[in-house]
This record gives C-alpha cells, sequence and structure tokens, in this order.
C-alpha cells in the first residue's frame, strides 16, 4: 500500500487562513504590514522565489518591495539599501535573497537587517534566540516543517527525527527547533551531512526522515523503515519536471507518509514567512 501524501498547499492554505484575521486588525489600525525582498543579480530560481512570495504578499493584502541590485554591487549598497528598509516604517519584514555573488559577505548582510524586521531569521542574534528556545522569528523553512508535521498529525515529541543536511537555512535550525522542550518539539534528533559514514543505516532508524540535502533523488527506498513519515525539502529543476532529494515513486511505496515536490514543503515556507511578517507588524506598530 503506497504512503498518504501530505499536503503542504492545503495546509499552508490553512495557515494563511488564520493570518487574514490578524491582518486586518492591522489594517483597521492603519498598518499594512510589508515584506520587502533584496536580490541581488539574476540566479534565476533566486528571482522566481522573490516573485513568489511578491505574489503571496499581493494575495493576502500585505505590501510588498522588491529591490534588485546588478550581480556586481558593491557590498556597501546592498547594505545602504538595507539600512534605508530598516528605517522604513512601510517595512515589517527583511529578507536578503541568498545566495550572494562573492563580492558581497553573507555574515555582514545577513548581520545588516534589524532584529525586529529579521523575517528569515538569519541575524546571528536571532539564531541564537532559537538555539536557547526564545526564539524572535522561527526561520521559515524549519518552522514550515515543524507546522506540516505537527497539522498532518505527526508531531515530533518522543519521535526520532534524522534530518540529512546542517545547512544554516534548513538542517541546522531545524535540528535546534526539534530539540526544544516545547510544543511541536521534543523530538530526538540526528543530523547527517557528507562526512557521515553509511546514511543509511542512519535513515532506516528515522520515525521522521527530512531530506535537505540539495541532491536530487538521494533517498531511495532501501533507506526508508517501513511507515516513516518523509519529508522532502529539496527543490530541483530537471526535463522531467521539479524533483526532490527523495525518490519519490519509490519511497512512497515503503513511508507511512510523504510530502510531495512541489506541493510539499515549498508552500509552507511562504505561509511562515507571511506568518512572520504579520509577528513582525504587530510587535512594531504596538512599539509606535
Ligand atoms: P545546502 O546549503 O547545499 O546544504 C546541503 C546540506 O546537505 C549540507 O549540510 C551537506 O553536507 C548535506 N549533504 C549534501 N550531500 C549529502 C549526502 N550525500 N549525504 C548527506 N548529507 C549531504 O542546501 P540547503 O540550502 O540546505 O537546501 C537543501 C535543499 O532544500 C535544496 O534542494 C534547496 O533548493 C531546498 N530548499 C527548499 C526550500 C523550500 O522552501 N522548499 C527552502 C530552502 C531550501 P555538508 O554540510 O557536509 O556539506
Amino acid at each position: 500500500m503506497g504512503a498518504t501524501i501530505i499536503d503542504g498547499k492545503r495546509i499552508a492554505d490553512a495557515v494563511r487562513a488564520e493570518l487574514r484575521p490578524r491582518i486586518a486588525g492591522l489594517r483597521a489600525r492603519g498598518v499594512t504590514p510589508g515584506l520587502a525582498a533584496v536580490i541581488v543579480g539574476d540566479d534565476p530560481a533566486s528571482v522566481l522565489y522573490v516573485k513568489m512570495k511578491s505574489q503571496a504578499c499581493e494575495e493576502m493584502g500585505l505590501h510588498s518591495v522588491t529591490l534588485r541590485l546588478p550581480a556586481d554591487a558593491p557590498e556597501a549598497g546592498l547594505l545602504a539599501e538595507v539600512r534605508g528598509l530598516n528605517a522604513d516604517p512601510g517595512v515589517h519584514g527583511i529578507l536578503v535573497q541568498q545566495p550572494l555573488p562573492s563580492q558581497i559577505s553573507t555574515m555582514r548582510a545577513v548581520s545588516s537587517v534589524s532584529v525586529d524586521k529579521d523575517v528569515d531569521c538569519f541575524h546571528p542574534e536571532n539564531v541564537g534566540l532559537v538555539l536557547i528556545g526564545a526564539p524572535r522569528f522561527a526561520p521559515a523553512t524549519p518552522a514550515g516543517v515543524i507546522e506540516l508535521l505537527v497539522r498532518s498529525g505527526n508531531d515530533p515529541g518522543g519521535k526520532h527525527v534524522v534530518i540529512l543536511g546542517r545547512s544554516n537555512i534548513v538542517g541546522r535550525p531545524l535540528a535546534a527547533l526539534l530539540m526544544q522542550k516545547a510544543a511541536g518539539a521534543n523530538a530526538t534528533v540526528t543530523v547527517c551531512h557528507v562526512k557521515t559514514r553509511d546514511l543509511a543505516q542512519h535513515t532506516r532508524r528515522a520515525d521522521i526522515l527530512v531530506a535537505a540535502t540539495g541532491r536530487p533523488q538521494l533517498v531511495t527506498a532501501d533507506m526508508i523503515k517501513p511507515g516513516a513519515v518523509v519529508v522532502d525539502v529539496g527543490v530541483h529543476r530537471t526535463d522531467g519536471g521539479l524533483v526532490g532529494d527523495v525518490a519519490f515513486d519509490e519511497v512512497k511505496e515503503v513511508a507511512g507518509m510523504i510530502t510531495p515536490v512541489p506541493g510539499g514543503v515549498g508552500p509552507m515556507t511562504t505561509a511562515m514567512l507571511l506568518l512572520n511578517t504579520v509577528t513582525a507588524a504587530e510587535k512594531l506598530s504596538e512599539q509606535r
């Protein structure tokens, strides 16, 4: 029997629906939540992601700003743009799209965003707050994975979650969130990476397996414990369409539940970004 598909689009729609009254409440007080994205260069995937985020803002009645800088823009130029957005009262969330070109330090770029507008949660202070269990914002993709699990009846509490990948965007913050002593967390977490020996030995012990390696279809059926929940964060454009880090057709025959690509984690990332922007707008408007 095949796995049950976890419908990320439907769950993301539910998260968005819960946001509508909060947005209406802000607008009634004269505040339109605003999200600004800064993109350097014209990497097609980055351009597409930023466009999707801006479309989502428009659908939800949020103000959206996209600043596009040329690929050879100096770091000082980017930092000046971010300073302008930090000071703009109509902007409550700021994201600097990664990857950045080599002349710009990713560390300095993410550190330049106001901690109160850092809806991607990449500022070192906000990363630290996540680690100690007092998040100002939960990073969008990891928070989306947890929301997807909880709302599909797979609370990670007490489960063994194996994460493939330790990037600052997905694997590392997801591990930090899942190990918290908190609702929707309390998991026992294993994090694997390129130096992990015998990857399958670890993945076969997972109650919940999260794949975030950036390697198309790395995870195969023989790596799955029968009945496990498989969450595929990966996105890869191929001639046959989008695929993830999981060989979906074979893994769904062994797993109990599985997220598709597209329609799994992707819509959740966008929904959580909107949630963080609304939360930022609520907090910032209370301070004024
Ligand atoms: P990344 O920065 O390239 O990191 C990949 C991680 O996977 C690294 O930690 C790497 O280990 C590990 N890894 C690579 N090959 C491996 C292997 N064979 N076995 C075990 N671990 C391996 O990528 P990322 O930013 O985390 O993104 C991962 C994937 O998620 C990409 O496909 C990306 O497009 C996708 N993504 C999707 C969303 C969404 O909203 N759906 C959001 C963000 C990212 P080392 O650290 O040892 O090199």
